[in-house]
């Protein structure tokens, strides 16, 4: 049999990590914090590459790329920004290493000692905003809207694979803007960018929303964010944009003449999503037999299993429908290995999370039949061959769809509305607590005193917040809103 996972209410972390480890998706490297993201696990941030990059495409963005490098005194022109990352830096000092000539091995050669020490980017921030300097002089160079896809490095002291890492993957967008109000319209834009390809692609239901001031992106006016449920009842961030306004511009003396000739300092927003979007996946779909993956998002969409084992009958079947799902685009493999059985391939696909599984036995075929099961419910049915690619073609749209609904239930079955802390506490001590909804009185203060007491800190001001008059949980005073809180990742 393929390993087995550890039940998700047995011990949901060593659940995940079963999962990341026995579908073959990432393992950790041996420098601590760095995760190798094996060819399955890449191959689904590929397909949400591909996906994004389409997206940001279709709202008139390009793709460049900037150094890994940053020159130390750049991070430090602007001051929220410096303090944000200084304590989690890595920090490139020397560019030689020479024979240790005391014994065996290589030591840092003392004599090749950088002028500048250079930082390994932790976002891109500076390095770009000292770019667009050049680029932009005037509002004919207006709007500048750029992405690049890269690796990043914090040095995280806690970390999880996909989750948290000190190195991640990510894309992160950078536009200029001649005005306030583009600059708000693009941060917006993308935040909405990004809750569709959460939801329409990933079947993660995302609440939107505005940070707290405390939470926000060092440097930034405005952090928006999109907040998804695990099925521990966790929060997730998993993805951010950022109103930058003004900040970099004048840290770096951006300035464009506008239609006036007047010289103005321009407006600025980033955004960003990293492969924590993979461990997002995980945690919102899959069970104790494994991954399960929205067939649009699925490396392999189909997979199709002889039984008992291949012969020239049944791989002249498969590979006639392999060929006509494939035409459909549909992403379908074939899996004849004379090694393995069908009750150990099945457990395999299953913890691989593919989809939709497909039985062809001798049996079958002389009947016009063939096995179809789907990996969401588990259900089994037998279907005439006659159309099976039209019903596997719907039957991944189904699956895609059954897959939001039912994390949408979850997330609506586990948000709560309190208006006292004991309620507030009582929700948190169950075993899947959620988002919660309470009100605030919108100080710092009160937002710290709640995390120490509670671990639960303010996800977002969702968007769509209605306004509404209540008293803040902890200390009783005003408020206008009801504000999310859960514990998260
Ligand atoms: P930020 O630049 O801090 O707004 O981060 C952009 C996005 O990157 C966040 O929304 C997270 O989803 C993700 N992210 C931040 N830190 C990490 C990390 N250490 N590992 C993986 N993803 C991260």
């Amino acid at each position: 049999m393929a390993s087995a996972v550890t039940p998700r209410n047995e011990d949901y972390s060593q659940w995940y990590l079963d999962i990341v480890k026995n579908a073959n998706l990432a393992q950790n490297s041996a420098v601590r914090g760095c995760m190798i993201i094996k060819p399955y696990g890449y191959g689904i941030w590929e397909r949400m590459q591909r996906q994004l990059d389409d997206m940001f495409k279709e709202t008139g963005h390009q793709n460049a790329y900037f150094p890994i490098f940053i020159p130390k005194s750049f991070l430090s022109k602007e001051a929220a920004h410096v303090e944000g990352f200084a304590k989690e830096c890595a920090v490139v000092t020397h560019y030689r290493l020479m024979n240790d000539p005391n014994g065996e091995g290589v030591i840092v050669d003392p004599s090749a000692k950088l002028e500048e020490e250079l930082i390994v980017r932790p976002t891109s921030e500076t390095i770009i905003w000292n770019t667009y300097r050049d680029w932009v002089t005037s509002y004919r160079d207006l709007p500048l809207l750029i992405n690049q896809w890269a690796n990043v490095v914090r040095w995280e002291m806690r970390t999880r694979l996909f989750l948290r890492t000190a190195e991640f993957l990510w894309q992160e967008g950078h536009t200029a803007h001649a005005t306030e109000a583009e600059a708000q319209e693009e941060t917006l834009k993308m935040q909405e960018v990004y809750a569709t390809f959460a939801e329409e692609f990933m079947a993660m239901p995302v609440l939107r929303g505005v940070k707290t001031e405390s939470e926000r992106f060092a440097g930034a006016v405005n952090t928006y964010t999109i907040e998804a449920l695990m099925q521990d009842g966790k929060a997730l961030q998993a993805g951010t944009s950022h109103n930058l306004g003004q900040n970099f511009a004048k840290a770096f003396e951006v300035k464009f003449q506008d239609e006036n000739n007047k010289e103005q300092y321009v407006w600025a927003t980033s955004w960003g999503v990293s492969t924590r979007l993979i461990g997002g996946l995980i945690m919102t779909h899959s069970d104790d037999e494994g991954l399960v993956l929205p067939p649009k998002l699925a490396p392999i969409q189909v997979v199709i299993i002889p039984i008992p084992k291949p012969n020239e009958e049944l791989d002249a079947k498969a590979h006639e429908i392999m060929a006509e799902l494939k035409s459909r685009g549909i992403r379908v493999s074939y899996d004849n290995d004379k090694k393995k059985r069908p009750g150990f391939k099945f457990a395999e696909n299953e913890l691989k999370g593919i989809p939709v599984r497909l039985g062809l036995g001798k049996r079958d075929l002389a009947n016009g039949t063939i096995e179809v099961a789907r990996r969401d419910t588990k259900e089994k049915a037998s279907q005439p061959l006659e159309g099976i690619v039209d019903h596997v073609a719907s039957l991944l749209e189904e699956i895609q769809q059954n897959l939001f609904q039912t994390a949408l239930d979850f997330r609506e079955e586990h948000s709560h509305t309190v208006d006292t802390m004991e309620e507030f506490q009582a929700i948190l001590d169950q075993d899947i607590p959620g988002f919660i909804y309470a009100h605030w009185d919108g100080t710092a203060e009160t937002e710290q005193k709640i995390k120490e007491l509670t671990k639960a800190s303010i996800r977002c001001i969702p968007n769509d917040s209605v306004g509404e008059v209540g008293k803040c949980i902890l200390t009783g005073g005003a408020s206008e809103r009801r504000v999310v809180f859960a514990r998260a990742y």
